[in-house]
């Protein structure tokens, strides 16, 4: 048996396989609670493989969201700021000792999920990108992942697309992330808010890019037009991918592709606009097949027999 975790900013996805990849058995935790380590522990025993165990897990595959050295490390967590990763590595080593653990970053395990399980090896090249709160990038080339010199490849959420333009989390000016993803569309909308609290949006209990997609549905224009212009970022960002690296497809992933219906066509437009001559059209446009468990499957590859 294999056991995979995938480490998000709100929950935690955690699944048993067999060793030739098939889920056995799933469960989904909140990342914030406190008694994590428990609640994982009680899903593993109660799954088929509670007798003798130890013995009978040959690898741990770990998915985080955050940037990792080459070695390994959490370098950066931006959307895991409570998570003591560290000290849930201690555990899972003291509870399954000289069992292999495989670690990889989010975006990286989801692309290894999608090109494997979810397209079945179909495609060669991928970039994926996962829209969520943050944005991540994975590049599989020739069928194996593309991690760059310190391991930090592809992280398209942190490449500017504006001079000058919004701050990002990371501290720099005009990223991607700071113009489409979930907490800039969330910003957005809120500052409309303050502005118009008589407004839609400014009636809001709580904003959330759910909470906007839901007004977009209700025909909001306010709604519609922050969905539309953030797309039209994306879509830079879609062709900077295809006229860099011109893979095969891009796939797409992560909670915002939910409400792909109210910026996808802006993106496709303005990617097919920036796109050097006929690769648009050449360069297939994926939603993962995954959802939200392509880095669960990810993680454990290394392993499948
Ligand atoms: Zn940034």
């Amino acid at each position: 048996m294999l056991i995979g975790i995938d480490i998000g900013g709100t929950n935690l996805k955690s699944a048993i396989f067999k060793l030739s990849g098939e889920i056995v058995n799933k469960k989904i935790f909140k990342t914030a609670e406190t008694e994590i380590e428990k609640n994982l522990t009680k899903f593993i025993t109660q799954s088929k493989i509670k007798f003798a165990r130890k013995k009978n897990i040959f690898g741990i595959g770990i998915s985080v969201a955050g940037l990792l050295n080459k070695n390994k490390k959490l370098v950066n967590s931006p959307n895991l700021p409570n998570f003591k990763f560290s000290k849930f590595m201690q555990f899972l080593k003291g509870e399954f000792p000289n069992v292999p653990i495989s670690i990889m970053n989010d975006a990286n395990a989801a692309a290894i999920g999608e090109h494997s399980i979810g397209f079945k090896k179909k495609y060669s090249s991928i970039f994926l990108l996962t829209l969520g709160t943050g944005i991540g990038g994975a590049f599989i080339n020739n069928h194996s992942l593309w991690e760059g010199n310190f391991g930090t490849a592809s992280e398209i959420g942190h490449t500017c697309i504006k001079a000058n333009g919004n701050l990002c989390n990371c501290g720099v000016k005009g990223c991607l992330e700071s113009y489409f993803s979930g907490w800039a569309i969330k910003k957005r909308a809120e500052t409309f808010a303050k502005l118009y609290p008589k407004s839609k949006i400014g009636k809001l209990e709580k904003i959330t890019p759910l909470e906007i997609s839901n007004l977009c549905r209700l025909g909001d224009k306010r709604s519609k037009e922050i969905f539309k212009e953030s797309g039209v970022y994306l879509g830079i960002a879609m062709s900077n991918i295809i006229n860099l690296i011109n893979p095969e497809t891009i796939i797409l992933t992560g909670g915002l592709t939910k409400a792909r219906k109210y910026f996808l066509p802006y993106s496709l437009q303005k990617c097919e606009e920036l796109s050097l001559d006929g690769l648009f059209k050449k360069t297939k446009i994926n939603i993962g097949k995954l959802g939200i468990w392509s880095g669960t499957y990810g993680s454990i590859q290394t392993f499948v027999k």
